[in-house]
């Protein structure tokens, strides 16, 4: 920005040259001093621009039809929608929805309540203000018309008998399965081999066959809660298989550690089941006396909630990685009943990168001058650690499902490693969405099939991944910090993806975007994101004495 100041006798004009839309909301401060004292005006900047369509995309369904779109331009622009060069009078049935205003940018949908066949072909958005219009056109279709062909007509039978031939081969197997299957070795074992859940989202890591977790038809038939445009099925209960895999052997054997040997030190923090102190515990590794340890106390444990503790220690035994906090053992010898876990230093990722960010160094006077800003090359430190915490779990077929930065911790010389075992609700409340009687589900970190449909596979952890890189990125913001829980649920479900965020390399960027496909197999594979991450790291030298 240029400035120039034209000093008159009483009188001053600033100029401002080469400002952009982008500098609208910037604020200009007046400060004028002599020997007297000090004033102080605010002006705001309002920069008037001629209108663009950023985005006009193909048609969506969600609940009901939608013409997705952005535009931009101040003042706001007047909208008009033709169809095929016809201008569409808008009515209940057809009409334009703003979804969300980010400054000067609008976001929304031509909304289609059931359109037939005569609504396909071409559509124009028009859009004008004073300063200029500007026009794209999108082809849509939504029904075959009444008269099609024989040939298609017939194709469409033939792929309707198919599909109920599969459907009807599909069952025969199924009922063929759960007759023989019950008492295989490794097929389903009765209650005792199931994993059952009473709060689905209460279980941080779950163990899913095939890496899939789809609800079952069952499941389905729960109820639903419409959010906007989008129904999403409520599945109160969940049920996991347990495998023949490496999780949850039957042999597992956790270590038992005696409670006179846990010197409880300070409260670190409390999540949903109970509080976590730091404490010290003695005779806990062969050479050495005592060692720092996190305790994580479980609170009125009832029958269910006991059986989940010895569930989830046995699971959090059999997981161990250099990115994966270290598990020691229970103490269970009454209540309330304790998980041992190693002690990190730094606590918990998103704290820690908030306390990291710009703002905590501004914050930062005297007393906290030691605060130092993250530099690029330690956030992408940072975010190859989590990878390839991830790249495990992908290894062992465990699906996190809650991947988050308020789920990672932070130890010495910048060590993370993922942490999360289901007790950060309380404190992170607003991250979660509640839907139905007790589920809470991180919508924010969430791609848009397990939104609507509740599915959670490695794909959707990459996802959550590619949400992890942005928080790392902005310094530990809330994503999608400007919309409600409903607006973030239109706004993922509609295919919109998080913002570049300011100081967020494009090569870093370009891999979120690999993270946010639609489609979860058009996704980043974990393994590839995560050698990317470790080659751009490698990249830039990371100084981590700064950090103390
Ligand atoms: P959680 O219930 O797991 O979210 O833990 C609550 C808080 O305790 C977190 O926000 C962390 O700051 C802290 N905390 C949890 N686990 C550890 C650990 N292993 N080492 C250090 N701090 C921890």
């Amino acid at each position: 920005m240029y400035l120039q100041i034209n000093a008159l006798e009483l009188e001053s004009n600033l100029t401002l040259l080469g400002l952009s839309p982008s500098d609208n909301g910037r604020v200009i401060t007046c400060n004028v001093e002599n020997v007297v004292g000090q004033t102080e005006a605010y002006l705001q900047l309002n920069i008037l621009f001629r209108p663009t369509i950023l985005e006009l995309l193909e048609p969506l369904r969600l609940h009901h039809w939608c013409i997705p779109f952005s535009v931009t331009g101040n003042p706001k622009p007047e909208l008009r929608w033709y169809h095929k060069d016809q201008e569409l009078h808008e009515q209940e049935y057809i009409k334009t929805e703003i979804h969300e205003s980010t400054g000067s940018v609008h976001h929304g949908c031509l909304k289609l309540v059931n359109p037939t066949h005569i609504h396909n072909g071409q559509y124009t958005l028009v859009v004008r203000n004073e300063y200029g219009e500007d026009r794209k056109e999108i082809d849509a279709h939504f029904l075959l018309p009444p008269d099609t062909d024989y040939d298609t007509g017939l194709t469409a039978v033939y792929i309707v008998v198919g599909i109920a031939g599969v459907a009807l081969i599909g069952c025969v197997l199924m009922v063929i399965i759960l007759k023989y299957g019950r008492n295989s070795k490794f097929g389903m074992k009765g209650s005792s081999s199931v994993i059952s859940n009473d709060d689905d989202s209460a279980s941080p890591l779950h163990h899913v066959s095939n890496g899939n977790n789809t609800p079952s038809s069952s499941e389905m038939g729960h109820d639903a809660v419409i959010i906007g445009m989008t129904k999403i099925p409520v599945i109160e209960n969940p049920q996991y298989f347990r495998q023949s895999g490496s999780m949850l052997k039957s042999d597992t054997f956790v270590q038992h550690i005696k409670r006179h040997n846990i010197v409880l030190k300070r409260e670190l923090g409390e999540g949903a089941f109970g509080k976590v102190f730091l404490a010290e515990c003695y005779n806990l590794i062969p050479d050495q006396d005592k060692i720092l340890v996190a305790v994580k106390t479980l609170k009125e444990a009832s029958e269910s909630g006991r059986a989940d503790f010895h569930r989830e220690a046995e699971l959090l035994t059999n997981l161990q990685h250099e990115h994966i906090v270290t598990f020691y053992g229970v103490c269970v010898e009454s209540d309330p009943l304790i998980m041992v876990f190693e002690y990190m230093k730094h606590g918990d990722l998103n704290k820690f990168l908030r306390s990291h960010g710009p703002d905590a160094v501004l914050m930062a006077d005297g007393q906290h001058s030691l605060m130092v800003e993250l530099t690029q090359s330690q956030m992408l430190h940072i975010a190859q650690q989590i990878a390839a915490g991830m790249v495990y779990l992908a290894s062992q077929h465990f699906v996190h499902r809650d991947l988050a930065t308020r789920n990672c911790l932070v130890g010495e010389n910048l060590l993370v490693k993922i942490g999360d075992f289901g007790m950060s609700r309380d404190v992170y409340s607003t991250d979660y969405y509640r839907v139905g009687g007790h589920t809470m589900l991180p919508i924010r970190w969430m791609p848009p099939e397990s939104i609507m449909y509740r599915r959670f596979t490695t794909e959707s952890d990459v996802w959550s991944l590619g949400v992890v890189l942005w928080e790392i990125f902005t310094y530990g913001k809330q994503p999608w910090y400007q919309l409600s829980n409903n607006e973030v649920i239109e706004c993922i479900t509609q295919g919109r993806v998080l913002q570049r965020p300011r100081s967020c390399p494009k090569e870093v960027y370009d891999l979120m975007l690999g993270c946010w496909q639609r489609e979860s197999y058009m996704r980043l594979n974990i393994k590839e994101i995560h050698s990317l991450l470790q080659s751009l790291a490698k990249a830039l030298p990371v100084y981590l004495d700064i950090l103390g």
